[in-house]
């Protein structure tokens, strides 16, 4: 695709003025809304621990992964703020699958604890599937588990994998139009496309999901009025792939270190390559960042999907405390994102 005309990045509604010359997607801020529903969140946990009931998250991190230990703390530092109690727990790598085991059951047995999040990539030697299963479905915050998954399918109610929750919460919580809408689901995995997909489809959108053997991806594309990119591949989606106006979220986070690539991405954002050449790095999404002068709307990367990752893990939470262990009258003071 072109280059020829540079632009500028507006992060804010484009005046009138500026729409007559190009136009600029309207950035939908993750932060924002993360920020929103925590607010939610933290009236309802208020209330519903002056009921007796505190919501609580235990963490199983494994080994010491720095990426995992980061990821781990700030959804620590995530519970603290809105009021849950929180748990670490911290098997050295070389833990067994059947210790892991006794581990999660131990949990699935505390009252007290809500939520089990079990951080990954587990060890080689640890028998993924089989922890992820022994999990209680009522305390599967991070929605894995195929008793929620089969619950999602079915349309009924059940704790729903964090990301995709929270790419649905950025469409409605932005009034995009899903119902009737084409929407492209880029990505077929177990935690982000699929899930993504059933949750576009139960909103009545007509729902198309490709993947690595899909023909002609950017003639698929654009049909697409609501896009959602979940493929791991660093600005792969280009600009001129997005049908002008369509919502885009890019669940893509990509790290860039390469000067030529990431010249390639932010010939016309000075400011990011510049930010760039400083740190040696950048994160960039599975849409090329050139998307701005063709979409409608789009999430930035960082700052779009990312915070709400972690926002529906601490709804998840709250509403597992709901279901479980509060009384039927909690139902009425349930925040919007932990009511979905
Ligand atoms: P994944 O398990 O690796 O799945 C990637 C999917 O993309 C696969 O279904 C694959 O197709 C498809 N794909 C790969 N290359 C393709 C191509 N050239 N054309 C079309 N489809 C292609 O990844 P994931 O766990 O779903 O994660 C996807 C991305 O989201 C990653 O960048 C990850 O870091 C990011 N992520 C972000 C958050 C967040 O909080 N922001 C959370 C989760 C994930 P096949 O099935 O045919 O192989």
């Amino acid at each position: 695709m072109g280059h020829e005309t540079p632009f500028f990045v507006c992060y804010d509604f484009p005046s009138h003025h500026e729409s007559e010359h190009r136009m600029t997607a309207r950035i939908l801020d993750g932060n924002k809304i993360r920020d929103q529903i925590f607010a939610e969140l933290k009236d309802e946990v208020r209330l519903l621990t002056a009921a007796g009931v505190r919501p609580g998250l235990a963490a199983v991190l494994v080994g010491e992964n720095p990426a995992s230990q980061l990821y781990v703390k700030s959804k620590i530092a995530a519970c603290e703020e809105i009021g849950l109690s929180s748990a670490l727990l911290t098997p050295p790598a070389t833990v067994s699958t059947l210790e892991l085991l006794a581990v999660v059951e131990d949990l699935n047995r505390a009252n007290d604890v809500d939520g089990i999040l079990v951080q990954l990539p587990l060890p080689p030697q640890v028998d993924t599937k089989h922890i992820l299963e022994a999990v209680d479905p009522a305390k599967d915050v991070d929605g894995f588990h195929p008793v929620n998954l089969g619950r999602l399918v079915s349309g009924r109610p059940g704790l729903v994998a964090c990301t995709p929750a929270g790419c649905m919460e950025i469409l409605r919580r932005n009034e995009i139009k899903i119902e009737g809408a084409n929407a492209v689901v880029l990505g077929r995995s177990d935690i982000v496309g699929k899930p993504m997909a059933l949750l576009l489809m139960h909103a009545n959108a007509t729902v198309t999901i490709c993947h690595s053997k899909t023909r002609d991806l950017p003639d698929v594309l654009r049909r697409a009025d609501i896009i959602v990119a979940a493929m791991g591949k660093a600005g792969y989606v280009e600009a001129d792939w997005i049908k002008p106006g369509a919502a885009v979220i890019d669940v893509g986070t990509n790290r860039v270190t390469d000067p030529k690539e990431a010249e390639r991405f932010f010939l016309n954002f000075p400011d990011r390559l510049e930010k760039f050449r400083a740190k040696g790095s950048a994160l960039v999404g599975d849409v090329h960042p050139d998307a701005v002068s063709t979409a409608g709307a789009l999430t930035p990367v960082p700052g779009g999907v990312g915070p709400m990752t972690i926002a529906m893990l601490m709804s998840n939470t709250v509403k597992a405390a709901r279901l479980r262990r509060a009384s039927p009258k909690f139902s009425a003071t349930q925040s919007t994102a932990s009511a979905r």
